[in-house]
């Protein structure tokens, strides 16, 4: 039955951008502090006052719209949304409707089936966000706070194109990492600095015409909008297959359930009467403003996606991997500048790196090491000084400890030097077949499986300092030879 349907998706997303101040007065754009403390006049609306708009939200926006191969429009107005709200003073909000900053565009997604799918963007337009009604238990009023009423917010709007949970998820997530990179959301998505609306429909396989959509409202995880979306889904198909209809409606998620419930029908929602806001002028962004914002775009993901798989020869799955965040990519980076065996870095970054951060749930930018040391225990490694296992499980936390101390000293002082002296190891070889005669015949013999007792009788010799590969490529030249 399930098959029988394709669902059709498009996503709202609502990302609070990294200003100081709100989007058309000077108040703190700080999240939480005690409430109504970010509050001026302007974000009161008092009579009176006007706005005016912050150059930076412009700037993080286009940016945004670059990232994401938008149209950047030259010359746009705001527009009033009028409703009634408590949390929102003026008695309209203003956004932008029929002139976004940026329009079309795309953002790439790779789900597991499927790499690089196009997922096209509607428009990128410029809002202020409202304040919050606090509903506190036991308490019959509800209060308001202001706080964030004019926080600066971009609203990311994208086709109807998405198929399944699966690919709005990943193109949250993708959205969550270009704003990071791009340093204008902190991507938190918990304290709502980046939230989204799903809009949902069904239609029979094979058909063109969109099914009846219905939009499930602020969802801030990736896991709650795709448990959202499949209830969704499943709802509708079984909606239509009982001979019923779906109802444009506007639902909200539970997260006790994981279900989808209605709050209001479209034929209910306000019409919101929306029209150029007078108090703010037209907005122009000039060919040279433009050039400056350009010329402040970081390298993105997919470019060093592409960087590191061409120029530092790392598969795919690495690159993936590496630039999941940019302080990872940059770390990796700064590593490469003192060590040219790029895919040991990878490995020692995707590895020991790794799990050290999972356990101590520290982000790569707090890591103690600096990336000129852990270049050091890295080449030590290749270079057959160090075996990894001693460099991963004793040497790195040892150093994690003492991020001051000389490298090659503390190995040292831990006894973790490897002998990789060629003369040397090879006259401890020489030795252990001249100790086991009758072994060695044996061996000549078909049983190959001595060779581990060999390199065994070899490494107590060294005390456990040869370098194994050194040791055992030695001794099977040596056994070869007799
Ligand atoms: P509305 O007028 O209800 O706000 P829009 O046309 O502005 O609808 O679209 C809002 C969002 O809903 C967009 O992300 C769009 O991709 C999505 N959308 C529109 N129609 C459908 C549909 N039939 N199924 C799923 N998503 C849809
Ligand atoms: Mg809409």
């Amino acid at each position: 039955m399930l098959e029988k349907y394709q669902p059709v998706i498009g996503l709202e997303v609502h990302a609070q951008l990294l200003t100081n101040s709100k989007i058309y007065n000077s108040d703190s754009a700080a999240f939480g502090g005690e409430p109504n403390t970010h509050v001026g006049v302007v974000s009161l609306a008092h009579p009176g006052t006007l706005p005016k708009l912050n150059k930076r939200v412009v700037e993080q926006a286009i940016k945004m719209g670059l990232a994401c191969h938008c149209e950047i429009s030259r010359h746009q107005i705001f527009d009033r949304k009028n409703y009634f709200y408590p949390d929102l003073p003026k008695g309209y909000q203003l956004t932008q409707d029929r002139t976004p900053i940026c329009k079309g565009g795309f953002i790439k997604v790779n789900t597991k089936a499927e790499r690089d799918i196009k997922v096209v963007l509607n428009r990128i337009h410029i809002e202020e966000d409202a304040g919050k009604s606090i509903h506190l238990e036991g308490e019959e009023d509800t209060l308001i706070d202001l706080n964030r009423a004019g926080v600066a917010l971009i609203e990311i709007v994208t086709e109807p194109v998405m198929k399944s949970a699966e690919e709005a998820g990943a193109f949250f997530s993708e959205v969550r990492k270009l704003v990071r990179y791009l340093e204008i959301c902190d991507g938190n998505m918990e304290e709502g600095s980046l939230r989204c609306d799903a809009n949902i429909s069904v239609m029979k396989k094979g058909t063109t015409v969109l099914g009846k959509k219905v939009e499930v409202k602020n969802m801030n995880s990736i896991r709650n909008l795709q448990h959202a979306i499949d209830h969704e889904i499943e709802r509708q198909i079984l909606l239509l297959e009982n001979g019923g209809e779906v109802k444009s409606e506007t639902r909200t998620f539970n997260v006790e359930t994981s279900t989808t419930s209605a709050m209001r029908t479209k034929e209910e929602l306000n019409d919101y009467r929306y029209f150029p806001d007078p108090d703010l002028s037209p907005l122009e962004i000039s060919e040279e403003w433009l050039s400056e914002i350009k010329a402040t775009m970081p390298e993105l993901p997919e470019q060093l996606y592409q960087r590191f798989v061409n120029e530092y020869s790392l598969p795919e799955y690495d690159a993936q991997v590496l630039t999941e965040t940019k302080e990872m990519a940059d770390y990796y980076l700064a590593v490469c500048e003192f060590s040219s065996n790029y895919k040991a870095v990878s490995n020692w970054i995707m590895g020991p790196v790794k799990s050290y951060l999972n356990d101590t749930g520290d982000s790569i930018d707090s890591f103690p090491l600096i990336p000129e040391k852990l270049s050091e225990l890295i080449e030590m490694v290749e270079k057959g000084n160090l075996s990894f296992a001693n460099a991963a499980q004793k040497l790195l936390p040892a150093l994690l400890k003492k991020v001051d101390e000389d490298v090659l000293n503390l190995a040292t002082r831990l006894n973790l030097i490897q002998d990789n002296d060629e003369g040397a190891i090879d006259k401890m070889v020489e030795e252990v077949l001249n100790d086991f005669p009758a072994k060695v015949k044996e061996y000549k013999k078909g049983k190959k499986g001595l060779i581990s007792m060999f390199m065994g009788e070899v490494m107590k010799k060294s005390r456990g300092k040869a370098d194994p590969k050194m040791a055992s490529s030695l001794l099977q030249q040596k056994l070869n030879e007799i």
